[in-house]
């Protein structure tokens, strides 16, 4: 089935023909229609599946008509980081190109007046975290009585990241007529509960079970026995040894990505870090080096790195398995997209036990079990792993240089449970030196 049966006008069909695009993929083909016929959605989709282009094709020829008034905005979505926000407005840019709407962005760490500006100057589209549009409306700089159409992207996210309050607050502020799309990957009871109050008989979709990850991604366990540094080991061996042209790592704690990439760079691989406590500009600009390749290898927290549209990882690594089982689908899903191949390993140790039985008990299924060298897990005199391959090593000079730090979060990483504890009893160089971890301890 091609575009041509949704209903979108010659203009997107164009738009969509220049983006490479030639069938729409499953809740694309499902929501569309709906979408251009008005009615609210619920739509069960996980990263990766085309969501994105799901509703800004629609919402763009919904807005074709009408003009924008100062300070109030015809559509809203709402995205949970900012990352994922700046990654709509460009979809928005791609999309629309052929149409007249205007667009704004409303996200942290950005320059505020000049968000502003811009809202003066009347939005169609208005693409915001919930945080920096609440400070805007108390402020008085936006009103959301003009709101047509509203999308709520990552609902579960939201939750995870304690924003359904701030949801709920905007959501009361909208006109009871409005459209409503809703996304979520899963539907956690609160979701429920939102989705329960703010839509109307929405038309429901779902594109894959809440469990179910990618056939495309060639997924790996790799259980031994160890503390960090020796994972560290292991992981340097798989980056070694597997084809990886680039990487994903995901890290539970921000000082563990801190850590990783410090250890990495000290062995010479071309990598950086992405969480919540660099500078706006510092994770755009990371972000955009490793989508270019010119970092190899990308070291993240889950918030950073969630929904990231990043086209061709051949990588998902997970140091740590993670606490929360539906974050797996989610990390692992950065690989493989769009129908592409990808293969993620999960590292675990004795201190991952509780959240490895909670993730095969999520999945229903167990991990297929690689195994590395028991040579390589000999604590103490680890053997030197082979000679790294060429493509994730050798970061140019330039790359060396540490993403800044932001020191507010130096003494505020405490370990919060009795994983990180553990790890901190074992033999771990890290006791004491708070997030600042000299290079020649780190191996
Ligand atoms: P999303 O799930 O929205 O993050 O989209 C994942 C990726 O799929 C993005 O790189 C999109 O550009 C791409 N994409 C979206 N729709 C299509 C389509 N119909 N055909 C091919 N690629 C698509």
């Amino acid at each position: 089935m091609s575009f041509d049966y949704l209903g979108l006008s010659d203009e997107l069909l164009s738009a969509i023909k220049d983006a490479g695009y030639t069938e729409p993929t499953p809740i694309q083909k499902k929501t569309i229609p709906s979408t251009l016929q008005g009615r609210d959605i619920l739509g069960i989709a996980q990263t990766g599946t085309g969501k994105t282009a799901s509703f800004t094709l629609p919402l763009i020829d919904i807005l074709s008509q009408g003009r924008a008034r100062a300070r109030m905005p015809r559509s809203l979505i709402l995205e949970p980081t900012r990352e994922l926000a700046a990654q709509v407005a460009e979809s928005f840019d791609k999309y629309g190109k052929n149409s007249k709407l205007t667009c704004a962005l409303l996200i942290g760490g950005t320059d505020f007046a000049g968000q502003v500006k811009k809202l003066d100057k009347g939005v169609d589209v208005l693409i915001a975290t919930p945080g920096r549009l609440l400070d805007h409306m108390e402020r008085g700089n936006v009103m959301l009585n003009g709101v047509e159409i509203l999308v709520v992207d990552e609902a579960d996210r939201m939750l995870d990241m304690g924003f359904i309050p701030d949801i709920e607050k905007i959501c009361k502020m909208l006109s009871k007529k409005i459209q409503s799309l809703f996304f979520s990957a899963t539907m956690p009871p609160e979701v429920k509960r939102l989705t329960d109050t703010f839509l109307k008989d929405p038309k429901e979709f779902e594109v894959s079970a809440p469990t179910a990850t990618a056939t495309t991604i060639k997924q790996h366990l790799v259980k031994f026995k160890g503390n960090d540094s020796v994972k560290r080991q292991v992981l340097r061996h798989i980056l070694d040894g597997d084809d990886v042209k680039n990487a994903i790592i995901f890290c539970n704690r921000k000082k563990e990505v801190k850590i990783v990439n410090k250890s990495l760079k000290v062995h010479k691989y071309s990598a950086a870090e992405l969480h919540g406590d660099l500078h706006q500009s510092t994770r755009m600009e990371v972000l955009n080096d490793f989508k270019t390749g010119k970092i190899k290898i990308l070291v993240a927290s889950d918030v950073a790195a969630r929904g990231l549209d990043i086209p061709d990882v051949s990588h998902v690594f997970n140091f740590d398995v993670p606490s929360n089982p539906e974050d797996y689908i989610h990390r692992i899903g950065r690989t493989g997209r769009a129908g592409k191949t990808g293969t993620s390993f999960t590292l675990s140790t004795q201190f991952d036990k509780k959240y490895l039985d909670g993730l095969l008990k999520f999945l229903e299924k167990d991990i297929p079990i690689y195994k590395v060298p028991d040579s390589l897990l000999e604590d103490g005199k680890q053997k030197r792993p082979s000679r790294p391959k060429e493509d994730v090593k050798s970061a140019p000079k330039s790359e060396k240089k540490q993403p800044s730090r932001d020191t507010k979060a130096q003494n505020t990483n405490k370990p919060k449970n009795m994983n990180d504890e553990n790890r901190h009893k074992s033999k771990e160089p890290v006791i004491g030196l708070g997030d600042h971890v000299p290079d020649f301890l780190i191996r």
